[in-house]
């Protein structure tokens, strides 16, 4: 039972696609929050153009919709350099690499999303291409086998993951610049928020896009998502025109909350609740018991509800909070017995 929900990066079609490219910063003038990074990336930049030096290799890690494809991009408009874009699991042979990195200039720029998702072999084949501009390239098999030193321009490599912690010690250790990006506040997801009612031309009352950042999840994408829907019910339900009734109502056709918490993040935290009891239980078990896929539990639900201090991750497994609880309205049982107990929890009160 996979659901398709407002914050899944994973069930993105197409429409979406562009429409979150349509919403893209281009230039780190127009990119809202982050401050540290953006400076960081500022002084990192005007120092390798002064120079005359392409950047060194970036890594960008964090929760998914917070912007590191964004600011990949913005990056290399402000240097203005190419990029060429591919992923992890796009990547299957040191050929698809090979391709990408014999066309590419000095200063240009190889993004490569979901890096932890590289294969072995592809990434061995990476090592050399990022440290000494060089790879070894290996044509025809067998007793013809050939293995040609490849010289490649100087580029940059700029890889974005939500785990950092999957990533190989020596290909993090091959990146000069490591930054992770945090969930954004809400003055901030205000100002994202209009800046894409600007841009989409779309009217709303004072205080409006507010309430829409207070249940975006910290998260720039699931604002825009959510805009994209409250729009839409506006253009259906009303003049087309943003007002509380209007917000309110689109988000709880959503089944959004007012924490920003949809049905999966409640299903996620219920199955901790009423099936293990508050936990600690294996993220696998709880994959299992809600059908959904492991990755997007760890991804997409888990780094909110640990950032808001509903869900608590211990070296046995996850265990819900009493927060959590007292949101949801399941009601606290008392522990049973001992001080390693897990504490027990009933089911939701009517
Ligand atoms: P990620 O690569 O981390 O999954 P994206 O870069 O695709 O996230 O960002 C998702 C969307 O959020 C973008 O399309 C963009 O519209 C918006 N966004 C991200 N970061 C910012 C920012 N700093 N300022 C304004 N909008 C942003």
């Amino acid at each position: 039972m996979a659901i398709d929900r407002v914050i899944n990066s994973e069930s993105l079609d197409r429409q979406e696609e562009e429409f979150n490219v349509s919403l893209r910063p281009k230039f780190l003038s127009e990119c809202i929050g982050q401050t540290n990074i953006k400076e960081k990336l500022i002084i990192a930049m005007t120092a390798a153009k002064k120079r005359g030096e392409p950047l060194e290799h970036i890594l960008f890690y964090g929760p998914p919709g917070l912007g590191k494809t964004t600011l990949a991009n913005v990056v290399a408009n402000e240097m203005g350099a190419k990029i060429r874009c591919s992923s992890g699991p796009a990547l299957v042979k040191a050929g698809d690499v090979m391709g990408l990195l014999s066309n590419i200039n000095t200063g240009d720029i190889l993004f490569i999303d979901e890096i932890h998702r590289l294969s072995t072999p592809v990434e061995e084949f990476l090592y050399p291409a990022m440290e000494e501009f060089r790879v070894d390239f290996t044509v025809d098999s067998g007793l013809h086998a050939k293995t040609i030193n490849f010289p490649l321009k100087r580029f940059t490599l700029i890889g974005a993951t939500t785990r950092a912690g999957l990533l190989s010690a020596p290909l993090r250790s091959r990146f000069g610049m490591l930054y992770h990006l945090d969930f954004y506040n809400e003055a901030e997801l205000t100002a994202i928020l209009k800046r894409s009612a600007n841009l989409l031309k779309l009217k709303s009352d004072d205080g409006t896009l507010e309430l829409i950042a207070a249940r975006s999840r910290g998260t720039p994408r699931v604002a825009n998502r959510l805009l994209k829907r409250v729009r839409d019910y506006a253009q259906v339900k009303g003049k087309g025109h943003l007002n509380t009734a209007i917000v309110e109502n689109a988000l709880q056709m959503e089944q959004i909350d007012s924490l920003g918490l949809d049905e999966l993040d409640r299903l996620f935290l219920r199955a901790l609740a009423n099936v293990y009891e508050g936990g600690p239980a294996g993220i696998e078990a709880l994959a299992a018991t809600l059908g959904e896929e492991k990755d997007t539990l760890e991804d997409v639900v888990e780094p909110y509800l640990l950032q808001i201090g509903f869900l608590r991750r211990t070296k046995r497994g996850r265990e819900i909070t009493t927060q959590a609880c007292s949101h949801l309205g399941l009601k606290l049982r008392q522990k049973k017995q001992g001080i390693d107990q897990p504490e027990f929890f009933e089911q939701e009160q009517q």
